[in-house]
């Protein structure tokens, strides 16, 4: 059975009303299996409606596990004394972009702890260069708050794209799950400088992470939806051995998939990866993301060396499979649904 006020909020999220802040809530706390999957359809034909049966893929190569940061769900917090910390040169990222250029990719994503060594000249450098190298290529930096400045220096360097969670659209959940000195605040003044400076943004966050209400989770959407950041990324927290959370139960699948869908649904454009969290919970997470709405997958082009090395959370998936067989394997699964993975930048478009 469909829950009318459900079923209503949906429609008018479709026509680009805004939802407040108890409608999320509601569909949150109120969604029976009916009501999900009118919510998945809706968002899957969204989706097929604006990029055809086709998910786009990006490399991710994660290229420093080094981290100043403490955030307490994170596997590579700066606490966790049992990492084996490494950071690649820029030739070794150099050469991840090639054997990831050879396979099909035209996007890459840096990502990497908040490692000191990569001040603002190395990693102009380490843009530059792959800028030079593939001009045809999308870069993307996912590597944590930095300056106004340091943003607009990497812009001109020749990054597009920025992926920077907001992890916590509330401030006291922000709080409890950071250290004291990583300020929401901040969080935050990074987004918005990240936007004017013209780069695509990605914000995000995780789905029961220790403290989370529903109705936390509802802000975020809230936040989102004002925000409308041309990527988001969403995905379970999945807890990590070394780390205070570690007893702490993964966040939903379920939920998960509810707020990828609403993404889709309130920003019909958004570029909305299926995760390797979701992917990493077992089962088919990462195909049930595309079929709730999501049109991009990010395997992984790390060095085989250091790939369980980085590990944000326990029983990652893909660390096992090299360059070629991650793509295969995604290949594979985007087919089995009836999807095909293209070769393109696919950048955002209004
Ligand atoms: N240092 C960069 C990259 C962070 S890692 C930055 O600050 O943006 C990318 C994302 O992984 C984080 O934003 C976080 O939302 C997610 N993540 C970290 N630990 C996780 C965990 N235990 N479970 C699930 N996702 C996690």
């Amino acid at each position: 059975m469909l829950n009318d006020k459900i079923k209503n909020l949906i429609e008018n999220l479709k026509q680009g009303k805004k939802l407040s802040l108890q409608d999320f809530t509601y569909i949150l706390e109120n969604y029976s299996k009916d009501d999900f999957d009118y919510i998945k359809d809706t968002a899957q034909k969204l989706a097929i409606e604006k990029f055809g049966k086709k998910i786009y893929f990006r490399g991710i190569i994660e290229f420093s596990n080094i981290c100043k940061n403490d955030c307490i769900y994170c596997g590579i917090r700066r606490s966790n004394d049992n990492v084996d910390r490494y950071r690649l040169t820029k030739d070794e990222i150099l050469e991840c972009c090639q054997e990831g250029y050879e396979f099909g990719y035209r996007t890459f994503v840096l990502q990497s702890g908040e490692d000191g060594h990569f001040t603002d000249e190395v990693m102009v450098d380490v843009v530059k260069s792959i800028r030079e190298k593939f001009p045809d290529c999308a870069i993307t930096l996912s590597i944590g708050e930095r300056s106004r400045e340091s943003y607009q220096k990497l812009f001109y360097a020749g990054a597009n794209r920025f992926l920077l969670r907001h992890e916590a659209a509330n401030k006291e959940l922000y709080e409890k799950i950071h250290p004291a000195v990583q300020k929401w605040e901040e969080r935050f003044r990074c987004l918005k400088d990240l936007k004017e400076i013209g780069y695509q943004v990605g914000a995000g966050m995780m789905v029961g992470v220790p403290h989370q209400s529903l109705e936390n989770l509802a802000e975020d959407l809230v936040f989102i939806q004002d925000f409308r950041p041309h990527m988001v990324g969403i995905g379970p927290f999945i807890p990590h051995k070394d780390t205070p959370y570690r007893d702490e139960k993964a966040g939903s699948i379920e939920v998960s998939l509810l707020c990828l869908s609403l993404v889709r649904i309130m920003l019909p454009n958004v570029l909305l990866p299926s995760t390797t969290a979701l992917g990493s919970l077992g089962g088919d997470g990462r195909q049930q993301g595309v079929l709730h709405g999501c049109n991009v997958v990010m395997p992984n082009l790390s060095p085989m060396s250091v790939r369980k090395k980085y590990l944000l959370y326990d029983n990652k998936s893909g660390v096992d499979l090299d360059a070629k067989t991650s793509i295969e394997t995604l290949r594979k699964q985007m087919e089995d649904i009836g999807y095909e993975v293209i070769v393109t930048r696919g950048d955002f478009k209004e």
